[in-house]
């Protein structure tokens, strides 16, 4: 050990001592995160409120910590959850394994799972951080409708995946006209 060694140290001391200091007030005060920070997942809808998810499960095979649990099941035009043949019956995520990276929303096809920023994962029990559908499904937005109900978007599902986004909704359009009429 060196002659001047005790006093470099505590030079970090006294350096250290004069910092502000970087406490965070959490969970009184919330920071936000990064706008792309991966956090809890969301199913999400159409704007008709019909399911977005066609469980197929492709989401389940992407996930290295096997943390997602899929069943799909047949539409019936008499009761219809989403706009294609299937729609994710049972959807589970594990947030004991899942280790948010992000690779089961690069595999959904429909952009039917997207991660929002929510971070607040903790609990005291492992059978609720299972999470299910009900609890991952995104609300009902203004004009959206609970399922099983028919397709509003249009005749085929071809409607509710080619049509533009910006476009006004058939409801709006039918309002619109209806204002002129009057
Ligand atoms: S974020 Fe990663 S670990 Fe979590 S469910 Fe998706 S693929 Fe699995
Ligand atoms: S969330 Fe996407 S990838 Fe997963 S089952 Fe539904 S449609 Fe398929």
């Amino acid at each position: 050990m060196g002659v001047f060694d005790p006093y470099k140290g505590f030079g970090v001391t006294f350096s250290t001592m004069f910092k502000k200091p970087t406490t965070e007030q959490y969970p009184e005060e919330k920071k936000a995160t990064a706008p792309r920070f991966h956090g809890r997942h969301q199913l999400n809808r159409h704007p008709d409120g019909l399911e977005k998810c066609v469980g197929c499960e492709l989401c389940a095979w992407a996930c290295p910590a096997d943390a997602i649990y899929v069943e799909g099941a047949d539409n019936t035009e008499t009761e219809r959850f989403s706009p294609g043949e299937r729609y994710g019956r049972v959807y589970q995520i594990n947030y004991l394994r899942c280790i948010l990276c992000g690779l089961c929303i690069e595999a959904c096809p429909t952009r039917a799972l997207t991660m929002s920023n929510d971070y607040e994962l903790a609990d005291d029990s492992r059978q609720d951080l299972i999470f299910t559908k009900e609890q991952l499904l995104a609300p009902l937005a203004e004009g959206m409708e609970a399922p099983p109900h028919p397709l509003r978007l249009g005749e085929t599902e071809t409607d509710y995946y080619l049509r533009d986004p910006d476009a006004p909704l058939p409801w709006q359009v039918a309002s619109q006209t209806d204002g002129q009429d009057r």
